[in-house]
């Protein structure tokens, strides 16, 4: 069977006639569109096909969205492990992929014989629906052994059990996780391969994780959580080209995807056989692309993407945290009246600390009536301290964890609208 469509058309034309979901019949027609059967192509003419959004896909189950029904899962290995909780591994007995074929023309990658999975994304359920929805992403041969995200020292007793030679994790998780791995008496050089995922990497971060693993040919992946195991972009540790372009800019999977930009928007098709391909689909991200890119790390030259912050500024996530504008305009309503406007920008910033990594929020205020006094700064402050959620965690609470620098007050008449920002060093190339 041949695992790629063989036009964009093709795709398009494949799922509006599929039988087993109506996810793509009924999202077009709402949205106006029908393909015109008198026209060329059956009337699939690909860049007439309405953009789909986070919310055009949220309000389908996966279930609905699947184009075949899903294949039988197979689990190979199942060991009780000596950690304190049974140890799952899954052993891939799928062919090697050509998605890994892909990134394998990486030089010094070199495909490892076993993984941890460690980040909330890709842990627990996710794992066995990926297996299942997108197997070409799982060489054979491969034992793939679950971690467990919210309890660091049993990942580390498995990483030890099945010998982990290749992690893949969030970047924060990445930096925490050496303290359990020597705990456990498992060596961090140990590590050859290390795939991160799920947050920017900053130069902190980045500086601070060539250290903690001196081994690891450390893979930044680009991916979307709607896609599953989508690596759409991946640098190395060995790209100095692209690092000087941007801490953001990753070489693309052009086998796999199709990309284009609306608007400054990232815009992604799937083009390989998944059970749930994507058509058009807007990530959210921001995006520059730069055609035929020569790296010093050796892989063909092609296209390059450089991700910017997320198209509505009204999020961000980086270092464990999740930052969301309507919080933001929750808790400063809290603040005293008449003393600022509600227009702020939430710059987000990360700082190496010793062997830690602190996410460093900036919060820039517009006053009402000139600057106001320190007091009110000291109580503003004060408020979003206590009261402002960064996901399960308050500020306190994750300053207390060691996670993150107290949140920082500025104040400037000349700020507009509500807005968050990556990392500064982010947006260069932008
Ligand atoms: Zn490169």
């Amino acid at each position: 069977m041949n695992e790629y469509y063989t036009s964009l058309e093709e795709l398009a034309r494949e799922v509006w006639k599929s039988p087993h979901s109506d996810f793509y019949r009924t999202a077009w027609s709402k949205k106006g569109y029908v393909p015109d059967s008198r026209r060329a192509g059956n009337g699939f003419d690909f860049q007439n096909i309405p953009i789909l959004t986070k919310e055009d896909i949220l309000s389908e189950s996966i279930a609905g969205k699947m184009y075949e029904p899903v294949p039988p899962m197979r689990f190979a290995a199942l060991s009780s492990g000596t950690a304190s909780r049974p140890c799952v591994s899954v052993h891939s007995q799928f062919k090697l992929s050509p998605v890994a074929g892909y990134w394998n023309r990486m030089p010094q990658f070199s495909y490892s014989s076993y993984m941890v999975l460690l980040s909330p994304i890709l842990g627990g359920s996710a794992l066995p629906l990926a297996l299942s929805s997108n197997p070409a992403a799982f060489p054979s041969g491969v034992i793939y052994s679950f971690g467990d995200v919210n309890n660091l020292n049993l990942s580390a007793h498995i990483a030890r059990e099945v010998s982990a030679d290749h992690i893949v994790t969030t970047p924060s998780l990445a930096v925490l996780f050496v303290e359990s791995l020597r705990d456990c008496g498992y060596d961090p050089v140990l590590i050859k391969n290390m795939r991160l995922v799920g947050e920017p990497i900053t130069s902190a971060v980045s500086a601070l994780l060539k250290k903690l693993y001196p081994n690891a040919v450390i893979i930044f992946s680009y991916n979307s959580t709607e896609i599953m195991f989508s690596r759409m972009g991946e640098r190395s540790s060995l790209c100095s080209e692209l690092e000087k372009v941007s801490l953001n800019a990753f070489h693309l999977n052009e086998e796999d995807f199709y990309f284009e930009e609306d608007e400054g928007d990232l815009i992604v098709t799937t083009l390989r056989k998944i059970l749930f391909p994507l058509i058009r689909y807007r990530v959210g991200d921001r995006v520059r692309f730069v055609e035929n890119f020569h790296c010093s790390c050796g892989f063909p030259a092609g296209k390059i993407g450089i991700i910017g912050a997320r198209s509505d500024g009204k999020s961000y996530k980086i270092g464990g945290a999740i930052f969301r504008a309507e919080e933001v305009a929750r808790v400063l309503r809290i603040a005293p009246p008449n003393v600022i406007t509600g227009d702020f920008c939430l710059h987000i910033e990360q700082v190496a600390e010793g062997k830690r990594i602190l996410t460093a929020p900036i919060l820039i205020l517009k006053p009402s009536n000139g600057i106001p006094q320190p007091e009110t700064a000291a109580f503003i402050f004060d408020i979003f301290l206590k009261e402002f959620r960064v996901g399960a965690k308050t500020i306190r609470e994750a300053v207390e964890g060691g996670f993150m620098k107290p949140i920082e007050i500025r104040f400037d008449p000349s700020i507009r609208g509500c807005e968050i920002l990556p990392p500064k060093e982010l947006l260069a190339g932008f």
